[in-house]
């Protein structure tokens, strides 16, 4: 089974000299196991975070040891009681082409309800992130003014479309013209800005929401939060789900430089991990599949081929190459 593994730890950028393949056996199986073939697996930016070796929510990733993170896959053998052959399975072990496991956090999806990878997109992790930030963290109210950060990206392509759906005024900001076009074409947001395209982005913000912003849902951190913060409402709520304009940074970001207004305007800066809101589930799945049934969520998807291509898709998150969510379909 080929894999990705991790073979130097990243100082700034990611480099394809971080990662290696490498082929391993896998298997065979024993009682109580399956073994999966991996079809999908999904590349986030948090992952940058685990590529350094320090304690955060979730464990600093191994030198040596394939990368992890969200997968779609078949069971093609089972020993285990509640899997059977030919089920879609849900993972965390992705990265790699085949995987073993006694059934600890593997979940079966339903493949005839929406196409597979969906579920690490829009249905699953991605989606449930967007509506747990503008829910439970924002409180969102129906005729708030949003401002959304990487708004064509995976998650805020859902934030957008569920704060319209709430009756929401909604902006955007992304940084390629396609972007642009395909949040104006299909999100039916109400603005939209070119961040790499404007002088001062606090003034093209302020422009697009004379009357302020109420909820601004962060995936970029930086000179995006410091827009939002000088355009906030007073009680306004910046939902701090990502900064992923800092990820990569070597030294302390120049932004945002305004915080002192977050006293005068009363503002709450609260950042979530959707994992702790797991209970909030059944709610997300039930309220963003009427949506597309509707058709007031759709989405898009980058695809990458290959699992000796997924370092690049990775890196590709910070150079804005995707549209909607990257994903790796593993051959
Ligand atoms: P995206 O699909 O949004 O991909 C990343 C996008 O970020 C790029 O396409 C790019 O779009 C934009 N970007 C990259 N670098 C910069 C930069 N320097 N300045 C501004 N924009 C930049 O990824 P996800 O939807 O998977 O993740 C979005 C955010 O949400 C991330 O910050 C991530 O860490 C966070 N997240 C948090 C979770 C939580 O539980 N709190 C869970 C999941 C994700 P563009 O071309 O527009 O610049």
């Amino acid at each position: 089974s080929k894999q990705i593994e991790l073979v130097s730890r990243p100082s700034g950028r990611p480099t394809r000299d971080n990662f290696a393949l490498r082929t391993v056996k896998v298997g065979p199986i024993e009682e109580g196991e399956i073994l999966v073939r991996n079809h999908w697996m999904s590349v986030d930016p948090y992952m940058r975070g685990r590529m350094k070796d320090t304690d955060s929510y979730v464990p600093p990733f191994q030198i040596d040891e394939p990368l992890e993170g969200g997968c779609i896959g078949e069971v093609i053998q089972s020993q285990h009681p509640d899997f059977q052959e030919g089920d879609t399975v849900l993972g965390n072990l992705g990265w790699r082409e085949y995987w073993v496991s006694g059934g600890e956090n593997v979940t079966k999806v339903d493949p005839e309800l929406a196409p597979v990878q969906a579920y690490l997109g829009a249905l699953g992790m991605t989606g449930m992130t967007a509506w747990v930030g503008l829910h439970r963290i924002a409180k969102l109210q129906k005729g708030q003014t949003v401002f959304v950060s990487a708004a064509s990206g995976a998650v805020g392509s859902i934030v957008c479309q569920l704060a319209k759906a709430m009756g929401c005024r909604v902006i955007g900001s992304a940084g390629k013209s396609k972007k642009i076009d395909w949040l104006k074409a299909k999100t039916g947001i109400d603005a939209v800005i070119n961040y790499k395209e404007v002088d001062d982005l606090s003034q093209a913000l302020s422009e697009h929401a004379p009357d302020g912003v109420d909820v601004y849902f962060d995936n970029v951190g930086a000179e995006h939060l410091e827009a939002a913060i000088d355009n906030m409402n007073d009680n306004g709520v910046c939902v701090e789900c990502g900064m992923i304009a800092t990820y990569n940074a070597t030294e302390a970001p120049s932004a945002p430089r305004n915080l002192f207004k977050v006293i005068a305007k009363r503002l709450r800066l609260e950042g979530f991990i959707v994992r702790d809101h797991m209970d909030a589930k059944d709610e997300f799945v039930s309220d963003i599949s009427g949506l597309i049934q509707d058709d007031k969520v759709v989405w898009e998807e980058t695809v990458t081929e290959g699992i000796e291509n997924a370092p690049d898709a990775f890196m590709g998150l910070f150079d804005g190459d995707n549209l909607g969510k990257q994903l790796v379909k593993i051959n």
